[in-house]
């Protein structure tokens, strides 16, 4: 906004201005701007696009999660997730609200138990289309956001321009102005990018998707290991720690597949290596795939392995599992009915 105001000889403090009303007022057109010249007006609407995300549709549910499907300029429909309190996720007790917000229009890493990686990856979200995510959340739910984690639908990592754009307005004096310690990155494990990420002066925290301690474990469910393996992906992750940042591991107990205690051995060895906490998520069910959660007795066995080895460990009863909200699930159910629609 600074180098457009500059290019066309106005005042530098018209950006401020501008700033001002998208995020303070956040009025919904360049019209609204009243305190800019009219021919100012007149020439944003012109040279940039104001569109905002229409909402589809808004779940509620039993626990207050809250979460949105959002249909963006070309139609492509994304989902975000509000969360009221979310103690289990930092290990800590909180009354934050956070919102889970999409990165990706699907995802193109293709888990072989999440829904977002089903119908397979369309394109990058902008960041500006990050970032609306959260003023639609605010504006839907008369709620302010305090906590953000980047865990809805896609890869953070595989977007990473425009994530750290989008970081940046959310981070601003000028801007949302969330701390970055309250802002969590979640990636499947792209090692190149993990180490680009360590050398960011944002202190934001990163959250790396294991759910698998082994090679074959995790070769099994997450392709991505094929590129990166486990080796590779913790040494990554060795230099992201070194640079004395913080990690968190996410492990989705899934029966049968990684839920063993060999697995929780291992597990607790690579978490003490990094000084990282676990965060141990009972899987949630998807509709089309096989995969279920342990039952209670196994989930509680496996955080108990973790703890004997003097890992820090949480387990997560998760909230929003009668609204469908892991990952990528709302959007699979109402682009199957459109199409279905169609079909007919
Ligand atoms: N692509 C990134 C961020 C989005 S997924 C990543 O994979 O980390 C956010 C988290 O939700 C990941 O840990 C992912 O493994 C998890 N997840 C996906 N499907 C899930 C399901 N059905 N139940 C529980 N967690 C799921
Ligand atoms: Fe993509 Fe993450 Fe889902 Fe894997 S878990 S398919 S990386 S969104």
């Amino acid at each position: 906004m600074g180098e457009h105001f500059a290019a066309h000889h106005e005042p530098a403090y018209r950006a401020k201005q501008v700033a001002d009303w998208l995020y303070e007022k956040r009025v919904d057109s360049f019209e609204a701007m009243t305190d800019l010249p009219a021919a100012t007006r007149a020439r944003l609407a012109e040279e940039f696009n104001f569109v905002r995300p229409e909402v589809v549709r808004v779940l509620g549910s039993k626990d207050t999660t809250r979460k949105f499907l959002f249909r963006l300029a070309d139609d492509s429909l994304i989902e975000s997730v509000l969360i009221p309190a979310s103690p289990a996720l930092y290990g800590e007790t909180s009354d934050r609200r956070t919102a889970c917000v999409s990165t990706q229009v699907g995802c193109a890493y293709g888990c072989k138990f999440c829904a977002s990686g089903l119908e397979g990856f369309s394109r990058n979200l902008e960041a500006s289309e990050i970032v609306d995510q959260l003023l639609a959340i605010e504006k839907e739910s008369g709620e302010r956001i305090d906590n953000i984690v980047f865990m809805g639908m896609g890869e953070p990592l595989a977007n990473l321009t425009n994530l750290l754009r989008a970081i940046r307005i959310i981070n601003a004096p000028w801007g949302l102005e969330i701390g970055a310690r309250h802002i969590t990155i979640s990636t499947s494990g792209l090692a190149p990018q993990i180490r680009k990420l360590a050398l960011e002066p944002t202190q934001f925290r990163l959250a790396i998707s294991l759910h698998g301690a082994t090679d074959d474990v995790r070769d099994r469910i997450m392709p991505v290991n094929q590129k990166y393996n486990l080796a590779t992906l913790l040494e990554a992750c060795d230099y992201y720690v070194a640079q004395k940042k913080r990690l968190l591991f996410e492990y989705i107990l899934i029966a049968g597949v990684n839920d063993s205690d060999e697995q929780a051995h291992k597990l607790a060895q690579h978490a003490l290596r990094l000084s990282a906490k676990i965060n141990l998520i009972p899987y949630n069910s998807v509709e089309g795939l096989e995969w279920s959660r342990p039952s209670r007795n196994r989930q509680e066995t496996f955080l108990h392995i973790l703890r004997e080895h003097g890992a820090v460990a949480t387990l997560r009863r998760e909230k929003g599992h009668d609204i469908d909200a892991a990952c990528g699930q709302l959007r699979l159910q109402t682009k199957r009915a459109e199409e279905n629609i169609l079909a007919l």
